[in-house]
């Protein structure tokens, strides 16, 4: 019988934030591309807090930006609130947060989706995959249909055999208000595919219009707020303030009350959860001696009066959510939209994943997202975004896009997924990275965009854009570099300051490095530095240009070091590992190496030796046998 020809390139199930981004990039790389969802009006939904960004994650987003993703463009449009968190920190630790109007988000990323060429949208749900021995080749649907392609990325989220439990009531769901999807993690099982199980918890949307915002706290965004896109968009003009609030012994007794409905505490819940983001009674439970605990009450649109509490995530009855609420001062009258529950659902052993988010055992089936087991909508979106690019890029026969540690988040992210695994939600923190000043957020354009320029997902107006600002660059620190000042014009100003005089001619640079200074404090004491920023005050990028230029001079040194560091490293990190590799007959590799090298297949000595249980004596064992 003659062989269907695919209908598609390259199928997305799912249409979340790691959906929307793989669909967008492998449709941007020329491939022809269905993203099929079960809910179209609700793409890239904000399934918990409207907020983008934050410590790592708004390094993420900065890195899907400069590759040419949507999810920085898509939040600049819907930002409600900018701020850039710890600047009172060291650069590499400078996180945008953007809190969003989720429906704006959502609407947004539908319009850039049909504007994709080659991206078509379909509203349907995957119950099968279409299998031809062990390579995927299409879906088939709950209408239905059977759609065939020659690569498909699964995206499902928090769907997959989901399940809602608000105190001792449950039911089968994805989302509040969304069905749960069945079928893909059973057909995947039968393939050797490990299925677990994880939760994650969300509160209550409260109604501002019932809250007495007098006796909260008010905090409110960046005087001058920034943006995430490296691209033209602009930066919020009015912006919406979050709140602080603090619960109280009140609220934990009646919490407290709750608990044995509780169903994680009286084990209804199987699924471990995000252990870095509580529930509130998981807070009450761990931190018995805390009298309180901060919360913060965050808007979710501009013409909605739906606020998210922040903090006060909760699967208790909701009546005890209600009661509980009521007795946080400022909340006393306040009626709820949409109660706080906790969800369980299926995800993927990611060690089963190649780097490039293919999967082991199935060709051509790509996973990105929740369902590897990780948590956040920028984690999410970044794996949607490699995902897409190397599905892509597979079909077409082309190498692999892959991102080391030493160049986004991004790459250490996959990288410990797919060589740790994870056994709780695993989101990104600045702590995972080893190489954190080369991995800012203010340069990950000059990291990323010529990497994904050259496999062509990043646009030539982002490139040119980049290489022009990166010009300015090179002009603004020469002349920094170069101009010295004299004791007398600059020691007043270094009184001032708070730092030592000087007793010779010195170069700006010099005075830039002492941490009492920046760069609007070098223009006060030099009116020809002044004049000359003022040349590019006109240009688009003009605030980063600064930023940019401010952080490679002031920590030039320490950036030097890490990348040397980083270039040391690779020359062992990136010898590869052949796949058929017998590890079991390598008798010296203690028996735990042997078993997971076995097991994980690494294709990098630097993966192997981050794998738990891989000593540093194995990885020696494994360099002699590399050598031979
Ligand atoms: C209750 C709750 C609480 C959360 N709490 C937090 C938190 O505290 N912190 C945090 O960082 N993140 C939290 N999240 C997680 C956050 O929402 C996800 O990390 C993020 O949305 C994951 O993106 P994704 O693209 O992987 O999946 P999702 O955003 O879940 O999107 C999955 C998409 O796939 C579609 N889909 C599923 N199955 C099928 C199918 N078979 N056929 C077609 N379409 C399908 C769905 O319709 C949906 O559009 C929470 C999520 C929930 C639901």
């Amino acid at each position: 019988m003659k062989m269907r020809a695919p209908d598609y390139d390259i199928i997305v199930v799912g249409g979340g934030h790691a959906g929307c981004e793989a669909a967008a990039a492998a449709a941007k790389l020329g491939s022809r591309v269905l993203l099929v969802s079960m809910q179209i009006d609700r793409l890239a939904y904000m399934s918990c807090n409207p907020a983008m960004g934050g410590v790592a994650k708004g390094q993420i987003v900065r890195e899907i930006d400069a590759m040419g993703g949507f999810s920085g463009i898509v939040t600049d449009e819907a930002t409600l609130q900018f701020r850039m968190l710890n600047r009172s920190k060291g650069p590499a630790m400078w996180s945008p947060r953007a809190q969003c109007d989720m429906w704006r988000f959502s609407s947004a990323w539908r319009v850039h989706l049909e504007n994709v060429p080659g991206l078509d949208l379909r509203q349907d749900t995957v119950t099968e995959f279409i299998l031809e021995g062990n390579r995927v080749a299409g879906v088939k649907t709950i209408c239905g249909a059977e759609i065939r392609s020659r690569a498909v990325v699964l995206t499902g989220g928090t769907f997959l055999n989901g399940r809602i439990h608000i105190g001792e009531h449950s039911y089968s769901g994805g989302r509040i208000g969304e069905a749960a999807s069945f079928g893909l993690g059973e057909q995947l099982r039968e393939r050797g595919v490990e299925v677990l199980r994880l939760k994650t918890g969300t509160p209550v949307r409260v109604d501002a219009r019932t809250v007495d915002f007098s006796v909260l706290t008010e905090q409110a965004g960046d005087e001058m707020p920034a943006k995430f896109s490296f691209s033209d968009t602009i930066p919020v003009s009015s912006q919406m303030s979050c709140f602080l609030a603090y619960t109280n012994q009140e609220v934990h007794d009646i919490l407290r009350t709750g608990f044995d409905k509780s169903p994680m505490f009286a084990g209804r819940i199987q699924g471990r959860g995000p252990r870095y983001c509580p529930s509130i009674e998981d807070k009450i439970d761990r931190f018995a001696d805390k009298d309180r605990h901060q919360l913060f009450f965050e808007p979710c649109g501009r013409h909605s009066h739906e606020y998210y509490l922040n903090g006060f995530s909760s699967s208790l009855p909701e009546e005890i959510q209600l009661s509980a609420l009521h007795k946080i001062p400022g909340f006393g009258q306040a009626k709820v939209f949409r109660p706080g529950y906790a969800i369980e659902y299926d995800y993927f052993d990611p060690t089963r994943l190649q780097a490039t988010l293919e999967s082991r055992l199935v060709e051509n089936l790509y996973f990105a997202g929740q369902v590897n087991g990780t948590t956040g909508y920028e984690e999410a979106a970044g794996q949607g975004f490699m995902a897409g690019v190397n599905a892509h890029l597979k079909i077409v026969g082309k190498e692999a896009f892959v991102l080391s540690r030493s160049q986004a988040y991004i790459g250490v992210l996959i990288d410990d997924l797919v060589t740790k695994g994870v056994d709780e939600p695993y989101r990104m923190f600045t702590s995972r990275a080893e190489y954190r000043i080369l991995l800012r957020q203010d340069n990950a354009d000059e990291r990323l965009t010529p990497l994904a320029y050259r496999i062509g997902v990043a646009e030539e107006k982002r490139m040119r854009r980049l290489e022009e600002k990166q010009s300015y660059e090179e002009e603004l620190k020469s002349y920094i570099e170069n101009h010295k000042v004299e004791p007398e014009s600059v020691n007043g100003f270094l009184c001032e300051a708070g730092t030592s005089e000087i007793t010779q001619k010195t170069s700006l640079h010099s005075l830039l490095q002492r941490p009492q200074i920046d760069l609007s404090q070098l223009m006060k004491m030099h009116d020809g530095f002044t004049s000359f920023v003022e040349t590019y005050r006109e240009k688009p990028f003009f605030s980063e240009l600064l930023e940019e230029v401010e952080i490679s001079l002031k920590y030039d040194s320490y950036i030097r070091k890490e990348k040397e560091n980083a270039v040391r490293l690779s020359k062992y990190d990136n010898l590869p590992l052949r796949q058929d590799f017998d590890y079991k007959s390598i008798l010296s590799l203690s028996y735990e190496a042997r078993e997971k090298l076995s097991r994980l297949k690494p294709s990098t000595l630097g993966q192997a030796s981050r794998i738990p249980g891989v000593s540093p004596s194995d990885i020696s064992v494994l360099l002699i046998w590399l050598n031979k």
